[in-house]
């Protein structure tokens, strides 16, 4: 029967000791996560809203800065140079997307790479490339929670054949090097690559992370394959879908991310884990 690798498995295993890691910086500093959304694109008040609860339900502090869309850049960078001055608080991160007249900006440099807790900055991704994560590292939410729930499922990269569509600064790329640092044998695929179908079947491993609804279908596939399912889009009838078109797919294989409840929700853990790390760094930096 095909295993759903569900994002409960890891985080109820988890959750306490956050909990308790949480209540103990707390003594010194309770850990404050700042998020900055600017507008009100509904997707991003959703994800924000579910970072906040997280936070909360751990102990933590989260406060939405909610800016107009039609902020200047000038403005804009004074919000995140006052957040990123401000002793108390451990993590800022910069809600994506942006609007057009900020998108100029290295908005991934912005940040303080202590408080980078969404870990996009190139201090974080440089302990990613030279293979230098340890338990101080911000690694970027979405590729360390793959990992994380691989992990939680017994499932070993080493030595497997893993291959990854989609290569963004967010997923794609730091998958890569997380992966390859555990002795994976990994291939980046994107818009350009061709015959994408067989390089797939050849994937013990298979993560997608494009945002077209329901494009792996099972021509990609083969049985006894780990297919982790990143994309969240809205498909024609306007109804959540992540990339692998689950119901078919789900038959073959060995074992697969659902949606809701699979890779979701494990970025959104990972990043509370940063914040607890980001908290513990700045106590203990001195
Ligand atoms: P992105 O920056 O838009 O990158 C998409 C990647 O997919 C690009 O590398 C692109 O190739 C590739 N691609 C697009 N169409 C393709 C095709 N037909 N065949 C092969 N490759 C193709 O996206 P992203 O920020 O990484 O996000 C990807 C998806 O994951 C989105 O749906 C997003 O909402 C979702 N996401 C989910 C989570 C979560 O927690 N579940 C977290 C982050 C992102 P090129 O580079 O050649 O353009």
């Amino acid at each position: 029967m095909t295993i759903e690798l569900r994002a409960d498995k890891y985080i109820t295993s988890r959750l306490e000791t956050l909990k308790s890691e949480c209540e103990e910086l707390s003594k010194k500093a309770q850990p404050f996560l700042k998020v900055v959304l600017v507008g009100s694109n509904p997707a991003s008040l959703t994800y924000v809203k579910n970072k906040k609860i997280l936070c909360e339900k751990i102990g933590a502090k989260c406060e939405i800065v909610n800016l107009s869309s039609s902020i200047s850049k000038e403005g804009f960078l004074k919000e995140i140079d006052s957040i990123n001055s401000d002793p108390e608080v451990h993590g800022l991160i910069i809600q994506l997307p942006v609007p057009t007249q900020l998108k100029e900006l290295d908005i991934y440099e912005l940040v303080d790479s202590k408080k980078d807790v969404d870990g996009f900055s190139s201090k974080s991704v440089s302990h990613i490339y030279k293979n230098q994560v340890n338990d101080r590292s911000l690694v970027s939410c979405t590729p360390k929670g793959i990992l994380n729930l691989l992990k939680a499922y017994d499932i070993e990269a080493k030595g497997k054949n893993v291959v990854i569509i989609g290569r963004s600064h967010i997923v794609g790329k730091p998958l890569f090097h997380l992966l390859n640092n555990e002795d994976a044998t990994v291939t980046l695929c994107h818009s350009k690559t061709k015959n994408l179908n067989a390089i797939c079947q050849r994937a013990d491993i298979l993560v997608s992370a494009i945002g077209a609804p329901k494009f792996i279908d099972t021509s990609f596939v083969k049985e006894e394959m780990i297919v982790v399912d990143v994309g969240i889009s809205l498909d024609k009838n306007g109804k959540i879908s992540g990339d692998v078109d689950y119901e078919n797919v789900s038959k073959i294989v060995k074992a697969i991310t659902p949606i809701p409840g699979g890779v979701g929700p494990m970025t959104v853990f990972s990043l509370v884990e940063n914040l607890i790390i980001a908290c513990r760094n700045q106590i203990y930096e001195n």
